[in-house]
């Protein structure tokens, strides 16, 4: 298995999918990250540590899907990392690691409001499972802190 996964890339421009307005942005990788997941990461939502630049980690939750833009031919990588933060930073280095995957939710079957508050049950299920010390380790690999 790949897990833990890291990898870093440019915050670029999402699909506009208004997830900032659900109160859960997304940050997008490039199709360059996209490209080089190792094929056994399939499509799904991961649990794990995230950083901006050389700035401070954060639990994050990352869904690995379809990208409508390639007729969900393609992988899409968006990473909503649990802080608050003053104010966007698309292109900036956004670093991940991905320390396990969990999701046992059919998306296709709720409404928006229930998509939402599963999201948000997913954000809470990562915070109380990324204290685990298999999971808070990451926090402070190397990776983190070798960004230039
Ligand atoms: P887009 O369609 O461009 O991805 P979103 O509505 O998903 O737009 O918002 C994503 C953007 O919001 C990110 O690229 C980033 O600049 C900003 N942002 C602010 N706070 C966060 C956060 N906690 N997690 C992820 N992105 C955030
Ligand atoms: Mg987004």
């Amino acid at each position: 298995k790949s897990l833990p996964y890291f990898c870093r890339g440019e915050v670029v421009q999402g699909f506009g999918r208004g997830s900032k307005e659900l109160g859960i942005p997304t940050a997008n990788f490039p199709d360059s990250v996209v490209d080089n997941l190792p094929a056994d990461i399939s499509t799904g939502i991961y649990y794990g540590w995230a950083c901006i630049g050389n700035g401070d980690v954060h639990k994050m939750v990352m869904s690995i899907g379809w990208n409508p833009y390639y007729k969900n031919t393609k992988k899409s990588m968006e990473t909503h990392i649990i802080h608050k933060f003053k104010e966007d930073f698309y292109g900036q280095t956004l670093s991940v690691v991905l320390s396990y995957s969990f999701s046992s939710l059919f998306l296709c079957y709720l409404s928006p409001d229930d998509l939402i508050a599963a999201i948000n049950s997913d954000i809470e299920e990562a915070k109380v499972q990324l204290e685990l010390p298999e999971h808070s380790k990451l926090k402070e690999d190397n990776f983190f802190t070798s960004t230039t």
